[in-house]
C-alpha cells in the first residue's frame, strides 16, 4: 500500500473525526483542555492500524535523538503492560477485531493494573506529545467536571469512570461512531485503502517497531517494512 495515500487517509480520518465530534458536543459542558490529563493513564493502546500508521508518522518528524527517546518509552510502557497484562491473565495476539477484544479486562488493565503509568505520549508538562495523530479513543474521551477525573484517577475503586465518565463519553460515541463509520467508509473506499487498515486492531508495541541503526520508526505489513 502507497504511504501517501495511507497519510492522506490518516489525515482525512482525523480531520473528520474531530469535525464530528465538535458539531456533537456543541453546546454540550466539556471541562478538557491543555494540562489536564487524568485521562492519559492507565491507557490501554490497542489501536486501529492505520492510527498506529498515523502515530509512526508524527514520532519520524521528529529529530532522530528525540525517536530513540520515544522508542525508550514505548520500549518501557510496553514491558510494564506485558506484566500487568500477565498478571490479569489476558492477553490477545494482534491483530484482533473489535468485536473480539474483552474490554472490561482491558479496563481491569488499564484503570486497575496500570492506574498509575502514564501514556508513552505524555510529556513531563502533561500534555499530547502527539496530539494532532492522537487515536480516536483520545478524541471521544471527553468530560464536564475535571475534579471528577482527578478524583477517579486518584481512587479507581471508587469507579467514578463506569458511573459518571464512561457514560458521558458513550452519549457522545453512540452518536458519533455510526456518521463518522459512513462518511470513513466512503473515503476509504475511494482511496482503494484495504479495509484491514480500519478494521484490524493491535497493540501498539506488538506493530510498532524502532530501527536503532537508522532510528526510526516503522511497522511490518505484508513482510516488507513500511517507514510512515
Ligand atoms: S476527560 Fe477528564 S481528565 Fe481527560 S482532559 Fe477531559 S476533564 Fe481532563
Ligand atoms: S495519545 Fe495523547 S491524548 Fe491519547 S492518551 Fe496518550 S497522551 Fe493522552
Amino acid at each position: 500500500m502507497e504511504k501517501d495515500v495511507l497519510l492522506r487517509y490518516a489525515r482525512l480520518r482525523s480531520g473528520r473525526a474531530d469535525a464530528i465530534i465538535s458539531r456533537i458536543t456543541e453546546g454540550k459542558s466539556v471541562a478538557c483542555g491543555k494540562g489536564c490529563a487524568y485521562c492519559c493513564y492507565g491507557v490501554t493502546l490497542w489501536l486501529r492500524k492505520i492510527e498506529v500508521f498515523f502515530l509512526a508518522h508524527s514520532l519520524n518528524r521528529r529529530k532522530p535523538r528525540d525517536r530513540a527517546y520515544f522508542a525508550g518509552k514505548l520500549r518501557r510502557y510496553g514491558n510494564i503492560y506485558e506484566r500487568e497484562s500477565e498478571r490479569v491473565g489476558y492477553r490477545p495476539k494482534s491483530p484482533v477485531k473489535e468485536e473480539d477484544l474483552d474490554t472490561e479486562k482491558l479496563g481491569i488493565i488499564g484503570g486497575l493494573a496500570m492506574n498509575e503509568v502514564p501514556c508513552p505520549f505524555l510529556s513531563e508538562e502533561r500534555t499530547c506529545e502527539v496530539y494532532g495523530e492522537r487515536p480516536i479513543m483520545c478524541r471521544l474521551t471527553l468530560f464536564s467536571d475535571r475534579e471528577v477525573c482527578r478524583k477517579d484517577w486518584e481512587n479507581p475503586l471508587a469507579f467514578l469512570w463506569r458511573n459518571e465518565i464512561y457514560p458521558f463519553i458513550e452519549d457522545i460515541k453512540v452518536r458519533f461512531l455510526p456518521v463518522f463509520r459512513r462518511e470513513m467508509e466512503k473515503i476509504r473506499v475511494d482511496l482503494g485503502v484495504p479495509e484491514s487498515w480500519e478494521k484490524d486492531i493491535v497493540f501498539i508495541t506488538d506493530w510498532l517497531r524502532f530501527d536503532p541503526v537508522k532510528k526510526v520508526f516503522y511497522i511490518r505489513e505484508d513482510g516488507k517494512r513500511l517507514v510512515p
